[in-house]
């Protein structure tokens, strides 16, 4: 059963058996942001029927970015202002359908056909706030931080930073309990978008799947990622050899997808 922890006074954070996925929720005294809104029809009623057992406030939702189990459940909340950085849009529109039939057909294959027809069922709402680098949210009495790093997890990640409650719901740039996901990723770029989390100064981090974590956990993961990145860079420039480099990497069987990455 997915429940709510208050990581620090009005932001709470919802764990999800499925995929560990945390999904976050920042209550000001004039509305409230959720940061995603899960990976299909009913994850995101669900979600918006726990949040209002929190809150009778105006939502207004952020996407971390656009992975199917962050933001397929969008349309529970709709209509309503949805933030997300520039490429988040995009990369719903040109591939918002694919990941659906790819994810519905993982799940009949595993023979979670319900789960398979909720995200069949999904109709994808796409973002209309745009951020470039950064903006500001002010949802009464509290300023929330939009911020983007440049290309690392994805190409348009967005953390979502409370400075008054020192927080940041980092999405899938730190990942507790697994490995970090190198799909999609640009592990040159991750390094230095964790040095940019880091930089917030917040003494909790909320990760996209697994518990919040402190900054000594966020560093450890800089640097491994560093050292995938330049794992990555040695196998692209000849000096390694792929097995040599799964060897070393803290993470062996992301390591492939890793160096295949941009
Ligand atoms: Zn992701």
């Amino acid at each position: 059963m997915a429940r709510w922890t208050e990581v620090a006074d009005g932001v709470l954070v919802r764990r999800y058996e499925e995929l560990d996925l945390s999904v976050g929720l920042v209550v000001g005294a004039e509305g409230c942001l959720v940061v995603d809104t899960g990976g299909d029809a009913g994850q995101g009623a669900g979600l918006a029927a726990a949040v209002r057992e929190v809150t009778p406030l105006p939502w207004q939702v952020a996407l971390t970015h656009s992975h199917f189990d962050h933001s397929f459940g969008t349309e529970a909340f709709a209509p309503c202002a949805v933030w997300a950085q520039r490429g988040c849009r995009a990369d719903l529109e040109a591939t918002g359908k694919e990941q659906q039939q790819k994810w519905a057909r993982h799940y009949r294959e595993r023979g979670e056909q319900e789960v398979a027809d909720r995200i069949a069922a999904v109709r994808l709402v796409l973002p209309d706030r745009l951020v470039d680098d950064g903006a500001e949210l002010d949802l009464g009495g509290r300023v929330v931080e939009l911020r983007h790093f440049g290309p690392a997890h994805s190409d348009h990640d967005l953390v979502v930073h409370v400075p008054d409650a020192g927080v940041v719901l980092a999405g899938d740039l730190v990942e507790q309990g697994a490995p970090p996901q190198f799909g999609d990723a640009f592990p040159q770029g991750w390094p230095g978008a964790l040095d940019g989390v880091l930089a917030l100064g917040a003494d909790v981090v909320v990760p996209g799947h697994g518990d919040p974590v402190d900054r000594a956990f966020v560093r450890r993961q800089r640097a491994e990622l560093a050292l995938v990145a330049e794992l990555c860079r040695e196998v692209a420039g000849g000096v390694l050899g792929p097995a040599q480099a799964v060897a070393r990497s803290p993470y062996p069987e992301e390591f492939t997808l890793a160096a295949l990455a941009r």
